[in-house]
């Protein structure tokens, strides 16, 4: 393999894409040709069980220098598998898409050319996408999540696999050692300048989705909990309200039972609702107190870096990064 390193990185995430795989090689090859920078595409078998493997074996072989097989032991998951791409890749911009030819190669260059800009996160937006209903509702609140969970850094279309990122976005990326990564979310957070292009959208060329109903919901409930504790902060205040109301409604049957004297509230059944209200509330607020702290524990826990330096400017010199 020769030692120069290429200028872009594309990474693919691949399961179960037999059926893909060979026109997807093709086009992607053709696409960087095309291309005036030197590339290298990264096929990652995310422990396909159909031939998968053995094809990227073979085309690895045909295509020496410009095709890097990343082999994983089992199935981990799409970006599990764009991150075991990620920490293979070698180029200054990298490119990720998915395998199913949704995300045409033939759009990589946009991207590219938004990299050379100086731009260190390019998203993409789907031109009329090709998708059942539920997915798109789906990718909508996902979409909406992300966006409150990143406070600003906005993108369109989150669910879009088609991504460009800087070499220092992808060392971020490698440097947050979290299960359960959501590499979009992870790439926007240590964005400094990002933007966004617009690109076609195809069906899935062949085979299915391997994204089931329960895995979107599965990835959708990783996204909250792995982000923000947002939902404990909510049971907190909920437990706070529950309490507050206990208070209001024992003050309400005190006034009725001793200015109004009402017969009903002699027999304090309704004081012992009050009561409960008052108790069941200061237990929410803290299950949600305690939950915040497991959710610093957890934060700390996944150790993500607090920051992270693009280059060091000394004197004449700039220190780039990963200038190994
Ligand atoms: N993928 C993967 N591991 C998985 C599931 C999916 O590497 O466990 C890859 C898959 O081969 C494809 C990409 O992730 O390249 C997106 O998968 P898919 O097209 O099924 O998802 P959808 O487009 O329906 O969101
Ligand atoms: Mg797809």
């Amino acid at each position: 393999m020769a030692d120069k390193k290429p200028v872009v990185s594309i990474v693919i995430p691949v399961y179960n894409e037999e059926l893909n795989l060979k026109d997807l090689i093709a086009r992607c090859i053709a696409a960087g040709d095309k291309m005036p920078w030197s590339y290298e595409l990264l096929l990652v078998d995310d422990g396909s069980s159909d031939r998968s493997a053995e094809m990227i074996a073979a085309a690895v072989k045909e295509n020496e220098g410009k095709i890097i097989g990343v082999i994983l032991s089992t199935n981990f998951g799409q970006h599990a598998a764009v991150t075991a791409g990620l920490s293979k890749s070698r180029g200054k911009y990298i490119v990720t898409l998915d395998a199913d030819l949704q995300n045409p190669p033939e759009e990589i260059h946009k991207l590219v050319e938004k990299l050379a800009e100086g731009y260190d996160v390019v998203g993409s937006i789907r031109e009329n996408r090709q998708d059942t209903f539920f997915r798109k509702i789906a990718s909508k609140t996902v979409n909406l999540m992300v966006r409150r969970l990143t406070r600003g850094k906005t993108m369109t279309d989150y669910g879009c696999m088609l991504r460009g990122y800087s070499r220092p976005v992808v060392n971020a990326i490698l440097d947050c050692h979290e299960q359960g990564k959501f590499i979009p979310m992870l790439a926007m957070s240590f964005a400094r300048k990002s933007t966004e292009v617009m690109v076609k959208h195809a069906e899935r060329a062949a085979g299915e989705s391997k994204y089931s109903v329960w895995k979107l919901i599965a990835l959708q409930y990783d996204l909250l909990t792995g982000t923000s504790t947002f939902p404990l902060r909510v049971l907190t205040i909920l437990g706070f309200l529950v309490a507050l109301l206990g208070v209001c409604f024992g003050i309400f049957i005190f006034i009725l039972t001793r200015i109004n004297d009402a017969e009903w509230g002699r027999y304090g059944v309704f004081t012992m609702f009050s009561l409960l209200f008052i108790v069941l509330g200061v237990q929410f607020a803290g299950m949600g107190l305690l939950g915040e702290y497991i959710g610093k524990i957890h934060l700390n826990a996944r150790g993500r870096p607090q920051y992270y330096i693009e280059k060091t400017l000394r004197g004449n010199t700039i220190e780039e990064q990963n200038e190994e």
